[in-house]
């Protein structure tokens, strides 16, 4: 019995669909890249498995991904020996999207193509990118370990739905066929596949191939006879794990491409770090920093962390131990001779290893920020666009780094006046006052609440630097971070305002002949308003404004008491 049934997509594959064919098109050759990487992800997959099974094998370990075509046919055939589906995972992957998120990512969808499709690169177009330039696709799978006969034929047109019957297969993994469009005929030329192929898979850890035509028997012009070379699969990458090659060795299309593989992104990165250790730990890193933040990076489920190996064996994806939290944007590869294969992630939450590694990793990062704010601003700038939100959350996290984070933060401040965030203390150090031995910041609701704000009068006026602060992140922040470089924060609506060294002598005098003139009316004041203010103050840090209200020294300030309401306290 065939055993054939029909499906609906889910209601967002659809929409995937029908958005991906048109806002992709310009970029079509992509569906290789996706293909290719699904097919050494299910290598990966099953190498892992065999750890503690090797029958998965079934005599077959060595796993490769095989690229043909049929120019009569006009199909175009990617096949690999890796994990392979059963039928319940077909349905489940190929039939609907698990990504957490993902209705946010259809609500952000504008209908402007150019943004829409800059944003399906970031959720990521995986296998469905088939359809780009097919309006078939027949996927025929068979778990390693399953029976020949429990293999499954996937197909579908990408529109409504798909059909899943039973199939014989005596090869374990996945084939995928793509019944080409009208019009994308100049894909079936080995020439072309061969180039699109090459540019999308040197860093693919196993073998890609393609079929190399016999070349028949001949002759030389002197009259000799030359032999016939037999045809043969021919592999067309390197296939060996990126990372484990030598720096020099990588281009950074390799990079760029090897990212894409682990991230799912669409995008370069924007920097990337590659390191071997070796002596008392032995391990690779390669991680990257993405060029645009997910549009799933405030989502609290959502996967983050490194892609495992234990000596270039895949254990497993989103390793969430080796990455603190505020670091959560970064990608990579973190392979360790120094776990044991059969780690898990039980293991792994409490083993010295994965402290050291994390310890390390959060380094290299840490330190790769820091090259890169010191030697490309504009670079950093757009780092800190997408992911300066993230990093705030630093200090609180991460104390033995507090410092080292601190020197990566950026705010606004009165010295630029816009929203922009791009001082950091090191530059407001440096054009501090003769004298001044604080650093002064504001906190407020939005930026124009800050820049507007009457508690910044008298620093205008004396030409003394105040930070512009207005995240959600920045009281939390503030509350663990005290001081920069042996210079103590401090709020400009706090308290009494000591200038200290910057009141000039003149002033100072000024300051007490008002402190008299004013004392009979600071009483009345105080008199009147009873309860409802703790002191009635004269003050001499306004210039334009007659009053304002300011918290204790060690009160709450007004920021953190709304945001204390804010969650019910
Ligand atoms: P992603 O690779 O980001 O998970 P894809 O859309 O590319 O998303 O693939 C969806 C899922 O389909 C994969 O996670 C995998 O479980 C399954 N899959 C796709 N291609 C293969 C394959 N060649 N072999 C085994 N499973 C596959
Ligand atoms: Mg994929």
């Amino acid at each position: 019995a065939v055993h054939s049934e029909t499906h609906g997509f889910q209601a967002e594959v659809k929409q995937l669909l029908q958005l991906m064919i048109h806002s992709l098109y310009s970029n079509k050759e992509i569906f290789l890249r996706e293909l290719v990487s699904n097919a050494a992800d299910a290598a990966d997959k099953l190498r892992f498995k065999a750890l503690s099974n090797a029958d998965l094998y079934e005599s077959d370990g060595d796993l490769k991904v095989r690229l043909s075509f049929d120019a009569e046919a006009k199909t175009i055939t990617i096949a690999d020996n890796g994990i392979g589906m059963t039928r319940d995972e077909v349905i489940e992957h190929l039939g609907t999207i698990a990504k957490s998120g993902t209705k946010e990512f259809f609500s952000q969808l504008s209908g402007d193509q150019a943004k829409d499709s800059q944003l399906i690169g970031q959720f990521g177009v995986g296998f469905y990118s088939a359809f780009i330039v097919a309006d078939k696709v027949t996927v025929n799978t068979r778990a390693a370990g399953t029976e020949a006969a429990q293999g499954v034929q996937w197909q579908s047109a990408g529109e409504g739905d798909y059909t899943v019957a039973d199939l014989n297969k005596a090869d374990r993994g996945t084939e995928i066929i793509l019944h080409l469009r009208e019009g994308e005929e100049e894909l079936l030329n080995d020439w072309q596949l061969r180039s699109i192929i090459g540019k999308y898979s040197d860093h693919i850890s196993i073998p890609v191939e393609m079929w190399k035509d016999e070349v028949p028997e001949s002759e030389s012009p002197e009259g000799e006879k030359i032999a016939a070379v037999p045809g043969e699969w021919e592999a067309i990458n390197k296939a060996t794990a990126l990372w484990t090659r030598g720096k020099n060795d990588i281009s950074n299309d390799e990079y760029n491409e090897f990212y894409k593989h682990i991230s799912h992104d669409f995008e370069d990165p924007l920097k990337w770090s590659h390191n071997r250790v070796e002596g008392e730990q032995e391990y690779t890193s390669l991680l990257y920093i993405p060029a645009r933040a997910p549009f799933d990076l405030w989502n609290r489920e959502k996967q983050h962390g490194l892609k495992l190996y234990v000596q270039r064996v895949f254990i497993m994806d989103d390793a969430e131990q080796f990455m603190p939290t505020y670091l959560r944007f970064v990608k990579g590869v973190l392979d360790s001779n120094d776990l044991p294969l059969n780690v898990s992630r039980e293991i792994l939450q409490d083993t010295k290893v994965t402290t050291k590694l994390r310890n390390a990793c959060t380094k290299r990062v840490l330190s790769m920020l820091e090259k890169l704010a010191k030697n490309d601003a504009e670079k950093y700038q757009s780092f800190w666009n997408e992911f300066g939100q993230v990093l705030k959350e630093g200090p609180a996290e991460d104390m033995a780094n507090k410092e080292k984070i601190a020197k990566l933060l950026r705010f606004s401040s009165t010295e630029t006046d816009i929203p922009e965030q791009s001082v950091s203390f090191d530059a407001y150090i440096e054009r501090m006052k003769e004298g001044q031995n604080k650093i002064y910041y504001i906190t407020a609701d939005s930026f124009n609440a800050a820049k507007n704000s009457s508690h910044l009068e008298i620093f205008r006026k004396k030409g003394i630097e105040v930070m512009l602060l207005c995240d959600r992140i920045d009281e939390w922040l503030l509350s663990h971070l005290n001081d920069y470089d042996g210079k103590t924060l401090v709020s400009v609506t706090k308290g009494d305002l000591d200038l200290g060294d910057l009141d000039d002598a003149e002033s100072k005098a000024e300051k007490e002949k008002q402190e008299t003139e004013f004392a009979s009316f600071l009483t009345r004041a105080k008199e009147t308003l009873g309860d409802k203010v703790a002191e009635v103050r004269l003050t001499h840090r306004l210039t334009g404004t007659p009053s304002c209200i300011v918290a204790g020294e060690h009160d709450m300030s007004t920021q953190m008491m709304k945001l204390m309401q804010s969650v019910g306290q």
